[in-house]
């Protein structure tokens, strides 16, 4: 496929439209660069992120009516005739319904949030899969010649940077109306600058009674609290995808993509621990809940004080990985906001721990200052995934920042790059029957399942120790992410796993009648799983094919344990 970008569109904004590359590159979706009508392919499919003259459109009107799939996320311009609608006015943030209808594989269960777009009126055979609260099209399709023009009315690369990496904080964000978030701290944290709203974004667990109208914030939690249900982001990622395959099926075309995780494997499951207090006995007592739980946790230690060196050392022997627990509240000298304060206490853990490469980080209270600078001071220290974006109050609890993927953040306007080199691992609930109400735990586990992401469950040993409600959910979570088919995996091992499948290589090209199906790598990859159309017969190298549903979708994923270099197998219609 083809991606057709221009240049960064505003100084003072982030560089949304780039996002089409993160978004590709997670999915493992290979795609040629092009500026203009140089890339496009007969046939083919190109995902449109940039305004285009009249001469282009012209240009993509003839190359669509020869069959080619155009995915415009960006706003029409000249191609409005092509795709068949007349664009009305701009909307700044709203949600939108997704229709139930053929062409789509999976949709959400509410309404989405979009963070940027605009209307569209169907004027042409145009045909509307998603409509905005007035009524008016969100997304469209239409059909020309012997081609397609899919037009995302929605800003969906906007709408997913926003919610994942919402507004830079500042100052405290406005609370829930019914009382279960008041964010309104006076601590800046990650929810202060959050993009989906409190109010219309979620909703009480399935099967819970209605929210008291005297509702107090307290712990543990006295009845179950409206959530962030689902994760939007993930869902406009997904909706993207499927207008892909959609396309990809439409037009006879084989568009390959690389599991998420290792073939057989859907979804994961990923716990950490905070050692708030660092306490000996609240250690003891999280490493004995662990062992019960039989789960390598990412354990994330914070400054100052510490456990004292044989904790440490049980903590290594048991296969928990040393983290560190970056500590901006102000209750010690060095546990303030900024870059040389980080610098020492990563100094600190890595002292303390024994460890030198520590690679995780999660910031104490769920801190956050800015939008990204936080992620410059992580790239200098060698912090290559974060895990601090989550909730600190109990109705955030669940997808805050609408995600259950880990993605690389987008940078600052005006930063020397477009992506920042760490990767954003998201927290959906503190510890369960206290900082989040148990009812919370399937509906997390639900919605990762659905979107084949990484559902985050953080405990404290304060409360494994003292709280038999919270140690005993500890047990149960893992006996059922377990049950469900999701390993366990500490924020390390998802942060090897990611980097490692983000420099796969999967290339498709023709072959006469066939396609051949070419995966590149520079280091050998066990168990990695190739995801093809579901009517294509495989031959080449050692693999296993077994018929899988992702996104809602049957695909056929190919097994293959790859050799670093090139392999290359036949795909047969
Ligand atoms: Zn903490």
């Amino acid at each position: 496929m083809t991606l057709w970008e221009g240049a960064a569109p505003d100084a003072d904004q982030p560089n949304f439209p780039a996002y089409a590359r993160e978004l590709l590159a997670h999915a493992g979706i290979a795609y040629r660069s092009t500026a203009g009508r140089a890339g496009l392919t007969p046939g083919g499919i190109t995902l449109l992120t940039t305004s285009v003259t009249a001469d282009e459109a012209g240009v993509l009107s003839a190359w669509v009516a020869g069959g080619g799939c155009l995915l415009v996320t960006a706003d029409l311009g000249p191609l409005a005739r092509l795709a068949g609608v007349v664009p009305g006015e701009a909307v700044s943030t709203a949600q939108v319904t997704v229709r139930d209808c053929a062409f789509w594989s999976q949709v959400p269960g509410r309404a989405l949030r979009a963070i940027g777009g605009r209307a569209l009126a169907p004027v042409d055979g145009a045909e509307a899969l998603a409509t905005w609260a007035d009524g008016s099209a969100a997304i469209t399709v239409r059909h020309h010649g012997a081609g397609a023009v899919v037009t995302f009315g929605v800003d969906v690369l906007k709408s997913v940077v926003r919610i994942q990496q919402g507004y830079p904080v500042d100052t405290d964000g406005a609370p829930a109306a019914d009382g279960t978030a008041p964010i309104d701290d006076g601590i800046l944290k990650a929810e202060d600058g959050a993009a989906l709203d409190l109010d219309a974004d979620r909703q009480m667990p399935a099967g819970q009674p209605a929210l008291a109208a005297d509702f107090r914030h307290a712990y543990p939690p006295p009845s179950a609290v409206p959530m962030f249900d689902q994760p939007h982001a993930d869902w406009w990622r997904s909706l993207l995808l499927q207008a892909l395959w959609w396309a990809a099926q439409e037009g006879g075309s084989v568009v390959p993509w690389l599991g998420y995780w290792p073939a057989g494997v859907a979804a994961i499951a990923h716990m950490s621990h905070d050692s708030d207090g660092n306490k000996p006995e609240d250690g003891l007592a999280a490493l004995a809940a662990f062992a019960e739980a039989d789960v390598a946790v990412t354990w994330c230690q914070v400054y100052p004080g510490g456990y004292g060196r044989e904790i440490y050392e049980q903590i290594t022997a048991a296969g928990h990985e040393h983290a560190l627990h970056y500590n901006a509240m102000d209750d010690a000298d060095l546990a303030t906001w900024g870059w040389p304060q980080l610098r020492a206490q990563y100094a600190w853990a890595q002292a303390v721990t024994g460890r030198e490469d520590i690679v995780s980080n999660k910031n104490h209270y769920t801190r956050w200052e800015g939008w990204d600078e936080f992620y410059t001071w992580c790239e200098r220290l060698g912090i290559e995934i974060d895990e601090s974006r989550g909730p600190s109050k109990q109705g955030n609890v669940g997808f805050p920042f609408g995600t259950a993927h880990v993605s690389f953040p987008l940078a600052a306007p005006g930063a020397e790059t477009d992506f920042r080199d760490v990767l954003n691992l998201p927290l959906h609930t503190q510890d369960l029957a206290w900082a989040g109400h148990v009812a919370a735990r399937d509906v997390i586990l639900d919605a990762v399942q659905a979107q084949h992401g990484v559902a985050h469950f953080l405990f404290h040993g304060p409360h494994l120790n003292g709280k038999p409600l919270t140690r005993a959910a500890c047990i149960e979570v893992a006996a059922e992410a377990r049950r469900r088919g999701m390993p366990w995996w500490t924020s390390e091992r998802i942060n090897a796993w990611e980097r490692t499948r983000r420099g796969v290589r999967v290339e498709i090209s023709r072959g006469g009648d066939d396609w051949l199906l070419s995966v590149s790598t520079d280091v050998p990859v066990e168990g990695a799983a190739i995801l093809l159309p579901t009517d294509v017969r495989v031959s080449g190298p050692a693999h296993s094919v077994a018929e899988v549903t992702r996104h809602g979708r049957a695909f056929a994923e190919l097994a293959v344990d790859l050799p670093a270099g090139t392999s290359t197998w036949t795909l047969t219609r």
